[in-house]
């Protein structure tokens, strides 16, 4: 499979493509024509405010022969690596990343729960009542405790309770 490079240059977006030439028609479709699911992206509303013609210039061009999914792989990996040359996502018009490594995954998750750390405390705080036997537990853990032991033991014993006095009362 062979496939390029490219790059928007005057609104920094980095882009692949196996066929060039459909590929331009499919960003001008995109960018001009209502009906397309990307009209109001960043990219094209950009491109449409300020007049400009889409006109991408061709960075590498690329050979991969093994099965389809290696050379899909391949193909994202390149372009991450040149979305993260020229910045693209802060400083342009990408708005996603082509590859996330799981490590960048992971990462981004350690990230993520570092910036939200007070509202993570907060959620975890939240106390509810589980329906089962009545016990008080944090929000986040009322899944984990209705399988416990404890929480079926209650439950079990509630169950024979009230049957117990079904008969009674009969
Ligand atoms: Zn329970």
């Amino acid at each position: 499979m062979k496939f390029c490079i490219y790059r928007l240059r005057q609104v920094n977006y980095i882009g692949s493509t196996v066929n060039i030439k459909s590929r331009i028609k499919k960003h001008k479709f995109s960018c001009h024509n209502k009906k397309s699911v990307q009209y109001y992206s960043e990219l094209y509303k950009y491109i449409r405010a300020s007049g400009l013609t889409i006109k991408p210039k061709i960075y590498a061009t690329y050979e991969v022969n093994g099965t389809k999914e290696f050379n899909h792989k391949m193909r994202m990996l390149i372009e991450q690596y040149y979305i993260e040359k020229y910045d693209t996502i802060n400083n342009g018009l990408n708005c996603v990343r082509a590859f996330t490594s799981a490590k960048y995954k992971r990462e981004n998750t350690r990230q993520w729960k570092l910036n939200n750390r007070d509202r993570i405390n907060k959620r975890q705080r939240i106390k509810v009542k589980c329906e089962k036997c009545g016990c008080i537990s944090n929000k986040c853990n009322i899944l984990r405790h209705l399988k416990t032991n404890k929480c079926k033991r209650i439950y079990n014993n509630n169950i024979s309770n009230n049957i117990y006095e079904t008969k009674e009362a009969n």
